[in-house]
């Protein structure tokens, strides 16, 4: 297409402006939304796979604007990411989570771990440990039930940083995870530079294990490697029986996927893990 003259620039114009117009429009609602309470957090549970039991949940940002509808995260992520927004929207879901941890201890779910997903801004930007210390003081929960879940490619941008960060919200007593674990294009040898806790075992790599010899053999592989580190291992995306046998055959730790529950609103989960605890 390159090839095809002066002509295409032209006809791609319009559309470029189109989707900085979208970027904006959404940028904007975005902060709205903030100020107005059109964000909110859902839930999704992660199953210890010996026993199928609720552990904890991952914390994911639902949008609902009143006139487009829901966004996918996405959708809204990326942009957030890119004009800055995810630091008072990523602080507000760290509150929230703080919060919810709270009301679970008063509602007898105190043992029970919330994961939070941090993008690499909120990862670089210096603030976390004050914030999250001033966190504490609001709400006096067990730091070890908060996970910070930070991907491979957030962590490697500045690797120094990284295990300077790591090492201290570790001090702190906080669990720590590395999210998509092997989609990022690092090597393995950060697995024992970092002190981090848990991998999560990507989507990508549970999706098609019944069928596809590589993707078991990599899966196989990385809960091997996991353990051998003293880590332990979420796999992600598990939607089938097979999928959930194959992962506790191989000894995975936990699992979290649409077969054992849709991320939900948190209201509904205290009574999902209540139901799973009485059958
Ligand atoms: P992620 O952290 O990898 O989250 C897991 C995603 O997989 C979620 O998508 C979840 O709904 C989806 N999922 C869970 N189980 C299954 C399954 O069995 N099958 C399939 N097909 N999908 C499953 P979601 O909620 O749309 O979030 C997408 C991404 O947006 C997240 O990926 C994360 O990178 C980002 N995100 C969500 N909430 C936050 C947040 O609070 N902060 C930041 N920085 N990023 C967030
Ligand atoms: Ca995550
Ligand atoms: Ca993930
Ligand atoms: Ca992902």
């Amino acid at each position: 297409a390159k090839r095809e003259g002066r002509g295409n620039f032209q006809f791609f114009s319009p559309a470029m402006n189109a989707a900085t117009h979208e970027h904006l429009m959404l940028e904007n609602r975005m902060w709205a939304a903030l100020e107005q309470g059109g964000f909110e957090v859902h839930l999704q549970a992660q199953v210890e796979l010996d026993t199928g039991r609720v552990i904890g949940a991952e914390a994911l940002l639902r949008w609902h604007d009143p006139e487009l509808g829901d966004i996918e995260p996405s959708r809204f992520i990326p942009i957030a990411e890119e004009s800055g927004l995810i630091l008072p929207l990523g602080d507000w879901v760290l509150a929230r989570a703080m919060a919810l941890l709270a009301e679970w201890q008063h509602e007898g779910l105190g043992g029970l771990r919330l994961a939070v997903n941090l993008s690499a801004r909120q990862f670089g930007g210096g603030a976390l440990l004050a914030r999250l210390d001033q966190l504490l003081d609001q709400h006096p929960i067990d730091p070890s039930l908060l996970e910070l879940e930070i991907t491979e490619t957030a962590a490697m941008r500045d690797p120094e940083n990284t295990r300077a960060l790591l090492r201290q919200l570790r001090a702190r007593g906080f669990k720590l995870a590395i999210d998509d674990f092997g989609t990022g294009y690092s090597s393995l040898a950060y697995l024992k530079l970092f002190a981090i806790d848990r991998i999560k075992i990507d989507r990508g790599f549970v999706k098609d294990i019944e069928h596809d010899p590589n993707d078991a053999a990599i899966v196989g592989a990385t809960i091997g490697l996991a353990h051998s580190l003293g880590l332990s291992v979420v796999a992600e995306g598990v939607e089938t029986q097979y999928q959930r046998s194959f992962l506790r055959d191989k000894h995975s730790d936990e699992a979290q996927g649409y077969l054992f529950g849709r991320p939900m609103p948190a209201r509904e989960f205290g009574d999902f893990v209540r139901a799973q605890a009485q059958p």
